[in-house]
């Protein structure tokens, strides 16, 4: 019988799938149990108005059979089958959906980029990456005619007469033998199939069955010794239904309890801690979606490998079409865990096309509003909560401000908590709020840890004038802050770098001045300290210590301590520029200008002293431990 060719757009997509490289091979199954469960859905709703139907809702049904010894996977549904012009149309041609896009990527660059499969779902054609022969067995509602359709592939298809009892549709895939690289005959196995309908299918609202083999324990009808009946084994063969077909997260918040989606959130995450929020969405308008949305309540410490990334899986009718799509939601929400389910996306999605989808990003935004609402709410009423939140996943949330130029810290930034001088944790909203009339500036210490942060000279002169500080952490605080910018339009002040605005403007006169006046012993401080400052000053910023460290220029000693483990030597040699600021009053000080006056050598090993007391302040490490020793030891 003479053989029909597809149309050539579908020839050349067959070809690429044969010859597949493309990984996940695996969606075959999907894709064929997909088809089934449209032709299905599309029989029942006609079963509605249509009474020679004859079918109840519980007649419907998928087999997937298995037969090693054939080496076929048949997949048989009941639904509404094709007639012989159906079959011509619907599998000797691309699928329409996928066919635009697929016209479209082939500009003569992509020709013969075989990756551009995994660019969109393929639907039937799927079956050719694992099968070397595909039969359709199939017979239309309100037709007396079976049709059998076959094809091994690129060459072109036939299609003829055949049998078949009641209507519906077998999809007969005859798989390839191993290759060096591929076993395909695993694909025969039960347990792979009942992974695969596992994995990607669960959610069919149709029943997904096949044969299951276990060993089932029988009564031998003989007795042991003692009078108990003796057992045996033997191995039975049961017809199971593998998929669980209602989603939890399709049903009403009446039939299924926030408590039920925990437990099914913790099933799922081989029970680990209650999630500290929950997120259910039921959207319908413009785009239709439900989500089931959890907060992990411990940090996952694939989140630092990258393993955890993107905890969302989308669903499209119950059937999944991606497992963790990390686009959905911003990286700055990647912890969050979850199902979306929508009715409006197609299975023809990939990672590609994800980033372009419109309905995606509508429902993206959407998810991220509710996100953030949540965690506004747990701020508002269990803060103890938000604080373990935040200690798990504040650093996504600084890095949120940190992305792309800080195009997202309007929206971040009331999410955002810091440590302060008074011993809590409060947004910078609160913080302003807070504020004294005569406090202009949001003042900040940066150090490695609050307890350091806090014993710094400089925090002394805030504190003492009754401000709060924010101590923050690390260098990605810092930056933080700089993205920030403001907050309720007051401006950051770095108590180690900035001019913490206290003096007068005739006060700074004076110490300019004196500073000139003094020009030739501050030149000298410079000079003995070999390099590990840029300038001396005398100031008021020590407070009631001789001395501190401080920087002048962008670069912070937090952000150098940072650098210190850059990616490259450039970058790892960024020094801040030191200032050593000198408390003229102190009587330290006082006896360096005296011994610069009278033996220049003392001098020079007391800017030592002092220097190293700043950097040991500062958290710096001192560059010569043995020699401060040996300059402090002189002083006895
Ligand atoms: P899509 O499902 O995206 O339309 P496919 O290539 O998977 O693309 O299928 C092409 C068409 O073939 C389907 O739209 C459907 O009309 C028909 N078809 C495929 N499988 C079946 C089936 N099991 N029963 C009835 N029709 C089917």
């Amino acid at each position: 019988m003479a053989k029909k060719q597809f149309k050539a757009e579908s020839k050349r997509l067959l070809d690429l799938m044969i010859n597949s490289i493309y990984t996940n091979k695996e969606i075959f199954l999907r894709e064929i149990i997909s088809n089934a469960s449209d032709a299905i859905d599309k029989l029942c709703y006609l079963s509605l108005t249509d009474e020679g139907v004859g079918m109840d809702r519980e007649d419907f049904r998928i087999d997937v059979i298995a037969d090693k010894a054939a080496r076929t996977i048949t997949v048989r549904d009941n639904g509404i089958g094709m007639s012989r012009e159906e079959c011509e149309n619907n599998l000797g041609v691309i699928a329409k959906s996928g066919s635009y896009q697929f016209k479209d990527s082939m500009d003569p660059e992509h020709r013969e980029d075989l990756s551009i499969i995994g660019q969109f779902g393929v639907g039937f054609y799927s079956a050719f990456m694992v099968s070397d022969e595909v039969t359709v067995i199939t017979k239309r509602y309100g037709s007396d005619e079976a049709v059998k359709w076959q094809s091994r592939g690129a060459d072109g298809y036939t299609v003829t007469e055949a049998e078949r009892d009641g209507v519906g549709t077998d999809v007969i895939m005859h798989i390839k033998p191993d290759t060096d690289d591929e076993v395909f005959g695993s694909y025969l196995e039960v347990w792979k199939l009942k992974a695969l309908i596992k994995k990607y299918s669960d959610y069919v609202r149709w029943p997904i069955k096949m044969d299951v083999e276990h060993q089932e324990r029988f009564e031998t009808g003989e007795k042991n010794d003692d009078g108990s009946p003796k057992y045996e084994y033997r191995m039975v063969t049961e017809n199971e239904t593998i998929n669980s077909m209602v989603p939890i997260w399709q049903r009403s918040k009446t039939e299924v309890t926030d408590d039920d989606c925990i437990a099914y959130y913790k099933e799922k995450n081989h029970g680990r801690k209650d999630p500290c929020a929950l997120v259910r969405v039921n959207a319908e308008g413009t785009v239709s979606y439900k989500a089931m949305l959890f907060i992990p309540g411990e940090q996952n410490e694939g989140v630092y490998y990258g393993d955890a990334k993107g905890g969302i899986t989308l669903y499209s009718n119950g059937v999944m079409i991606m497992e963790k799509c990390d686009n959905l939601v911003h990286d700055y929400f990647e912890f969050v865990k979850g199902i979306v389910d929508s009715p409006d996306l197609s299975l023809n999605i990939s990672r590609e096309i994800l980033q372009h989808d419109r309905q995606l990003k509508v429902i993206g935004q959407n998810l991220e509003k509710k996100i953030k609402g949540e965690l506004e709410k747990m701020m508002k009423e269990d803060r103890p909560k938000y604080e373990e939140f935040f200690r798990n996943f504040g650093v996504h949330l600084k890095c949120g401000i940190c992305d792309e130029y800080g195009r997202y810290k309007d929206f971040l930034r009331d999410l955002l908590i810091f440590y302060t001088s008074e011993d809590r944790q409060i947004t910078l909203k609160e913080y302003v709020e807070n504020m004294p009339e005569s406090q202009k500036v949001i003042y900040y210490a940066a150090s490695d840890s609050v307890k350091h942060a806090m014993s710094l000279p400089q925090c002394e002169q805030v504190r003492s004038r009754g401000f709060e500080l924010i101590y923050l952490t690390s260098a990605l605080d810092e930056m933080v802050v700089e993205n920030l910018r403001e907050q309720g339009g007051k401006s950051f002040c770095n108590v180690v770098t900035d001019d913490l605005g206290f003096e007068t403007d005739e006060e700074k006169k004076a110490a300019e001045e004196r500073d000139i006046a003094n020009k030739e012993f501050l030149d000298f401080v410079v000079s003995s300290s070999n390099e590990r400052v840029k300038k001396a000053k005398l100031s008021s910023k020590p407070g009631s210590l001789p001395c501190c460290l401080t920087t002048e220029g962008g670069v912070t000693l937090e952000m150098e301590k940072y650098f210190r483990y850059g990616p490259n030597e450039e970058m790892r040699s960024i020094r801040a520029n030191r200032v050593l600021e000198l408390n003229p009053d102190h009587a330290a000080v006082k006896a360096l200008q005296n011994a610069y006056e009278n033996d220049r050598e003392k001098a020079a090993s007391l800017t030592g002293v002092l220097l190293s007391l700043a950097e040991i302040m500062a958290g710096v490490e001192i560059e010569d431990p043995a020699a401060f020793v040996g300059q402090v030891s002189e002083l006895f």
